[in-house]
């Protein structure tokens, strides 16, 4: 009697442990054709003083990550421009507030990260952030839930080139880890060029999401560590025109997989 019992127990668990699961690998958001998601890093001043004209001339809205501890200093989006860029649609998320190693913090210094950037956020007259990138795409499993409690989704860099880049779906446990595909093109960057372009081409074949992320751009060579010259990413950016990329925001895409009425939250 009592084996059985703790066999219906151990039945039990199981069923419990594998419905858990299920809901987690659930959808919770499909796109509707191929669409894409271009998100800027750290806050720099050319997300206002080359990208916000070019794109606006487009329609197109892009989601720039700020560092709250860097807004209104040299080289970096001051209050003006962004009041300006929110007013016209752009999104603006989180990229912490120290820009620091996240998964070397201790819980104490990473709540403090998530109420300081909230701080910046709210003085600026921005909506509280619902995404946080990663820096460095560095991350622990306490960081990890800790900003999730405050910001659903999570946006973390592609380290592996096998890694999936693309998808046809996403799941409620891809919510925390939504890799993107560095897009920091310079002089010489001819093969990388080939490989977005591939993976912007099977995005459109599969009807998928892609994810794409770079740094500071700018219209002449630099020897700053990390930029993108924006020659290239004018080519991404007409490549993904030419074949009838949705662009959203990850605004947008969070609106999608919370709003979609009351039995389909998550
Ligand atoms: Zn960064």
């Amino acid at each position: 009697m009592k084996i059985k019992r703790r066999f219906s127990v151990l039945v039990t668990l199981v069923l419990l442990f594998f419905l858990a699961g299920c809901k987690n690998n659930t959808p919770v958001y499909k796109p509707k054709k191929q669409t894409v998601i271009l998100s800027m890093d750290d806050g720099s001043n050319s997300d206002y003083t080359i990208l916000f004209d070019y794109l606006k001339k487009k329609d197109i809205r892009a989601t720039s990550f700020l560092i709250g501890s860097k807004v209104n200093s040299k080289g970096f989006l001051n209050e003006k421009e962004i009041r300006e860029m929110k007013d016209y649609g752009w999104d603006f998320q989180s990229h912490t507030y120290s820009h620091g190693k996240m998964n070397k913090l201790n819980r104490q210094e990473l709540i403090k990260e998530v109420e300081m950037n909230n701080k910046v956020f709210e003085d600026l007259g921005l909506e509280a952030p619902i995404a946080t990138a990663m820096p460095f795409g560095l991350r622990s499993n306490l960081s990890t839930s800790i900003f999730m409690k405050q910001t659903p989704l999570i946006r973390l860099t592609r380290h592996f080139k096998d890694r999936q880049v693309i998808y046809d779906q996403l799941t409620k446990s891809d919510l925390t880890r939504i890799h993107s595909i560095n897009i920091d093109l310079q002089e010489g960057s001819q093969e990388k060029l080939q490989d977005i372009i591939e993976d912007i081409n099977l995005a459109k074949e599969e009807k998928a999401l892609i994810v794409l992320y770079f740094h500071r751009t700018f219209k002449d060579k630099t020897h700053v560590k990390y930029y993108a010259e924006f020659k290239y990413i004018r080519q991404v950016i007409q490549h993904l025109e030419k074949n009838d990329f949705d662009f959203i925001t990850f605004k947008d895409l969070y609106n999608e997989i919370y709003h979609t009425g009351p039995q389909d939250q998550v």
